[in-house]
């Protein structure tokens, strides 16, 4: 069994934090072929700004719901973009999901990804189809709370929900958008994979990497 504790949270962030820098250029191109070009730029302020807050946090008596209330607050302080209340709303639900917990055990985890999740989909009211980042994380952990069904160990089930988020974020390019920015252009925006669903797939291969390591 897992024990995920603040210090493994805090360790989470940075690793996201630093990926989306790396990711920055592509995830910015990405929205550039069909939307506003600025999707790695809201990602990489957003994750910076939430790791800086979630570093400064007292690891002897900060709990994991204190970790993504902080990371929630700071994510959508940093972020201008639709992505902002989104993945506010996610960490927000993180945290209620952790709620009373001092450390996160493998059934926690998988419970704090579908609370993620839904989170995005309860914010932005988009369905899987739809050509959003809903087309990474619904499938990604619906095979997450699968594998977990199946008795998987945690690092299993991350590899699940990595394996179906990146078929979900494929599966983007045959599709018209019909929420967010994209969704003004139509048929014009096939061929093209959805910027939000390539960096939930960043961030699902962060806690992949994490938990396998
Ligand atoms: P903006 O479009 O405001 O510039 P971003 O570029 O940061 O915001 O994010 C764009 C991404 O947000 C899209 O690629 C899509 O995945 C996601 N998105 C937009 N609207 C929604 C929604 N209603 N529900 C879920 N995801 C959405
Ligand atoms: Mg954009
Ligand atoms: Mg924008």
């Amino acid at each position: 069994m897992t024990t995920v504790t603040v210090e493994d949270l805090k360790a989470l962030f940075t690793r996201i934090a630093e990926a989306m820098t790396r990711e920055k250029d592509r995830l910015c191109e990405l929205d550039g072929l069909i939307g506003d070009a600025d999707h790695g730029i809201a990602m990489e302020l957003g994750f910076a700004a939430a790791a800086k807050a979630v570093s400064g946090l007292d690891a002897t008596t900060a709990d994991p719901t204190l970790v993504f209330n902080t990371a929630a607050k700071s994510f959508l302080n940093a972020v201008g973009a639709s992505s902002g209340p989104l993945y506010a709303t996610a960490l927000m639900r993180a945290g209620a999901s952790a709620k009373g917990k001092s450390s996160l055990n493998d059934d926690d985890m998988v419970e704090i990804f579908t609370a993620f999740a839904k989170g995005i989909q309860d914010r932005g009211k988009a369905e899987v189809g739809e050509k959003t980042m809903v087309d990474a994380w619904a499938p990604a952990a619906i095979a997450c709370r699968a594998a977990r069904d199946r008795g998987q160990p945690l690092a299993a089930c991350l590899t699940a929900a990595l394996e179906a988020g990146k078929a979900g974020a494929d599966a983007t390019k045959e599709m018209i958008a019909a929420k967010g920015r994209s969704s003004r252009l139509g048929d014009r925006a096939l061929g093209h994979m959805d910027p939000g669903a390539a960096s939930a797939v960043v961030i699902i291969a962060c806690l992949h990497i994490h938990f396998t390591s």
